[in-house]
């Protein structure tokens, strides 16, 4: 790993990697400490709070905590498989992509890991996830370009999406 992006990479967490797929803006907002996401009663949070403690609750691994990264559940067989729990299929291959960053911090912890999966309760859809070597190039351009942007004292411009409607910056971005 190229020594900067390893400095990089202890200050960026899954979710930040996640949003710079979903929209940079929100990512930059996210990173500087305006968490609209997560503000009391916010119902998707509470959506994705309630799968996770109902779905799941047999899973003895969960909630693993390291390098500013936070795995939902990892079941140990011939190597380490890291699963992740979603609401909705919606940012699917921003979720892909924070599942893949999720094995390549496992990986460079020396730890032998290539594979995961998504689970999608809502919908009782599961994704199968690898991290594939070109992969690894293209999350340490991402790690590369998250540092340009949160360098940044003012964030990317706003997108002019339909899913901005339902996004908890809606009010700050457009109103
Ligand atoms: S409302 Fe749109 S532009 Fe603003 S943070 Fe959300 S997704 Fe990004």
């Amino acid at each position: 790993m190229i020594p900067s992006i390893e400095k990089e990479r202890n200050r960026i967490t899954g979710t930040l990697l996640a949003y710079y797929f979903i929209c940079k803006r929100k990512m930059w907002l996210h990173a500087k400490g305006l968490d609209l996401e997560n503000i009391t009663g916010n119902p998707d949070v509470i959506k994705g709070k309630i799968l996770h403690e109902t779905r799941f609750k047999r899973e003895s691994y969960q909630n693993i905590d390291f390098d500013n990264v936070k795995i939902d559940f990892l079941k140990f067989g011939d190597q380490i498989y890291v699963h992740e729990i979603k609401k909705s299929k919606k940012f699917e291959e921003a979720h892909i992509w924070q599942l893949k960053y999720y094995i390549y911090v496992m990986q460079n912890r020396g730890v032998n890991c290539n594979t995961g999966v998504l689970h999608y309760p809502s919908s009782m859809k599961k994704v199968d996830v690898q991290l594939e070597e070109e992969d690894i190039k293209l999350i340490e351009q991402a790690l590369q370009q998250i540092k340009i942007i949160l360098d940044s004292p003012m964030p990317p411009e706003r997108l002019d999406k339909k899913f901005c409607r339902k996004c908890a910056y809606f009010d700050f971005c457009f109103v």
